[in-house]
């Protein structure tokens, strides 16, 4: 099955970033009003996510694809989301399925001796760590870090949450 796609609004810059570490193709609009946001959406491919009551109703209404966030909890908005679109499975973050959380590029490897790397990490990191990615549109460097840690351990929490386990 393939991973929806995701519009979210300026309210949500967190739950973007959150689905994009995940792997899910998410586009952020900050500072767009809702008649923007329905148009560009107009074509379906995209799930809106909002906390505006308004613009769900109006998405719907038009036959628009849209989730309606409505707690406040943001573990619990995103384990709601997965089971409405029945993701069963979130797999453990290692950055290779992981999308920019600035850009939503993808990411691919990239060599620890490459330049990019050199002279874009700090040299703490490249004592500890091997593997780098980097952002196919923006070009920012990733790694596994403890942020990664931090993050595996909301996956372990949503996994538990949903899926047929
Ligand atoms: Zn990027």
């Amino acid at each position: 099955m393939a991973y929806p796609k995701f519009i979210a609004d300026g309210m949500l810059g967190k739950i973007a970033k959150k689905l994009r570490i995940f792997g899910f193709d998410t586009e952020y609009l900050a500072n767009t009003d809702d008649n923007t946001i329905i148009k560009i959406n107009f074509d379906k491919k995209r799930i809106i996510l909002t906390k505006d009551r308004q613009l769900y109703t109006r998405s719907l209404s038009l036959n628009i694809p849209c989730f309606l966030i409505t707690l406040e909890n943001e573990s619990e908005n995103l384990i709601t989301i997965m089971k409405e679109y029945n993701i069963e499975f979130i797999f453990h973050i290692t950055n290779k399925y992981t999308r920019c959380t600035l850009c939503n590029g993808a990411l691919e490897t990239v060599t620890k001796s490459s330049p990019t790397v050199l002279n874009n990490v700090p040299q703490k990191v490249l004592e500890y760590v091997d593997n780098f990615y980097k952002c196919v549109i923006c070009q920012r460097i990733y790694w596994n870090g403890t942020h990664v840690n931090e993050i595996n351990k909301l996956v372990d929490r949503i996994n538990k949450n949903i899926g047929k386990k």
